[in-house]
């Protein structure tokens, strides 16, 4: 016997015969004598429309704010979750399996103040640890958890991942199976490449990079969890039938394992791909070339919460001017641009240009730190197709590479396809 969490997400979720090929899913864990908790995403567009009500109400709120309330906007787009509980624990129900919904707050799942990007701190697993003791099947709300405001607090977008990995430290599951609209991790989004293969592990360090460089199917802060916490976690597909052969397998279920990097026999140079979209680029042109012009430029910027991410600053030829480039999200332009006039004085620059609806596309992989010529070859990939290079940054195990838009993807197949990820 072992114990299981499963988590399914929106798609999986979709509607009222998605949600019963779910309970199914269940039943076969339940009836192979494991505890069970699950972990549910919203019905699939419901996160998003909530999130269009609350951006359509009068931004208003106080006197001085010129944003909606973040714990107004957390009660409200918390509700899609709720909603699949329930209706997971009917459905289970109605196949004679003992099971009940929990909402963040009743576990209590304990987070810290960020409403709307918060962090779980404590999950509290000991009523879960003796119910499904007791047989019964746990069927939690993802997403939220409860702020020390007492308030309800989301993860952020794709949060029920984290929700899913949290859940399974804290009771210390044997296994927890991310199910979702793939059959696992693939060497690059299977939507855009076709030719993109299914890898059978990806290693922690890996899957970091991918979620964070892009890759939406596994949540950024779900992978540390899993690393942190040592979570055997799969990412599977809920549409496959619940009861085909190998489906129910303890060790090795279908899907792709996140592991150690050990548990990888043949480590390829590049594991996959990613991409992210809408990034825009921002330039400081004739900027004084001295010490402490780029606390100037980036302490402002990160006190408004403006996350920045490549940063290119030319060697000045004489010594005296130099021109400073950086990326930020699309969404995040007018307020940064906004700080910039703001600080001009201080900072000392002659103008600020900027342009959006860039594309970053990254090349990840642990080999690289043993293998040289791997940016040569994305380069020279790239010059090939005539795609343009705006900027690029390295990690010890990543490149990323931002280029214009309409190119993303004859980049990523490109990418793909250069370092030998297509599947025959
Ligand atoms: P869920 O609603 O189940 O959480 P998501 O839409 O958040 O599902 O994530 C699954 C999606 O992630 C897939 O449909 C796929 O298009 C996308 N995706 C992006 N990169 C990858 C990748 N490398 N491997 C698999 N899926 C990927
Ligand atoms: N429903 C939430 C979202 O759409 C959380 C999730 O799906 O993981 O972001
Ligand atoms: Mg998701």
């Amino acid at each position: 016997m072992a114990r299981i969490v499963m988590k399914f997400g929106g798609t999986s979720v979709a509607d009222l015969d998605r949600i019963k090929n779910v309970a199914r899913h269940v039943k076969r864990e339940v009836d192979a004598g494991h505890e069970v908790a699950v972990v549910v995403s919203a019905m699939s567009g419901k996160t998003n429309e909530l999130v269009g009500w609350v951006q359509g109400t009068p931004k208003v709120v106080g006197a001085n704010s010129p944003f909606y309330d973040a714990r107004e906007y957390d009660a409200v787009v918390a509700s899609g979750e709720q909603v699949t509980s329930g209706l997971l624990a009917i459905a289970l129900h109605a196949m004679d399996i003992n099971a009940r919904s929990w909402q963040g707050w009743q576990i209590p799942i304990r987070t810290d103040n960020a409403h709307g990007a918060a962090r779980i701190l404590e999950i509290d697993g000991a009523d879960i640890i003796k119910r499904m003791g007791e047989g019964q099947v746990a069927v939690i709300a993802g997403f939220q958890g409860l702020g020390p405001d007492n308030r309800i607090a989301t993860l952020g977008r794709g949060g029920s991942d984290t929700s899913a990995v949290a859940i399974a430290a804290a009771v210390k599951a044997d296994r927890c199976d991310i199910y979702t609209d793939v059959d696992g991790v693939y060497t690059t989004d299977p939507r855009i490449v076709p030719q993109a293969r299914r890898l059978k592990k990806i290693a922690f360090e890996e899957m970091l990079e991918m979620a964070s460089l892009g890759a939406k199917v596994l949540q950024v802060r779900s992978v540390e969890l899993a690393m942190v916490h040592k979570v055997r976690t799969f990412v599977r597909s809920s549409f496959e039938d619940p009861d085909a052969p190998g489906m129910g397998d303890l060790l090795n279920p279908p899907g792709t394992l996140i592991c150690d990097e050990d548990e990888i026999v043949e480590q390829e140079v590049v594991t996959g791909i990613a991409y992210a979209k809408d990034e825009a680029q921002i330039s400081l042109r004739r900027l004084a070339d001295r010490p402490g012009v780029s606390a100037a430029i980036f302490g402002p910027l990160a006190e408004s919460h403006i996350n920045v991410d490549m940063i290119v600053q030319n060697i000045s030829e004489d010594g005296s001017k130099t021109d400073m480039t950086f990326t930020v999200p699309s969404g995040d332009v007018e307020k940064a641009i906004k700080v910039l006039g703001e600080n001009k004085e201080k900072i000392g620059y002659d103008v600020v240009q900027n342009e959006s609806g860039l594309v970053k596309v990254s090349v990840i992989g642990i080999g690289m730190r043993s293998h040289a010529g791997v940016a040569a070859t994305a380069f020279k990939a790239l010059a090939e197709k005539g795609i343009n290079i705006k900027a690029i940054t390295t990690s010890e195990i990543k490149i990323s590479i931002l280029i214009d838009g309409p190119y993303a993807e004859l980049a990523v197949r490109t990418l793909h396809s250069c370092y030998g990820l297509d599947k025959n």
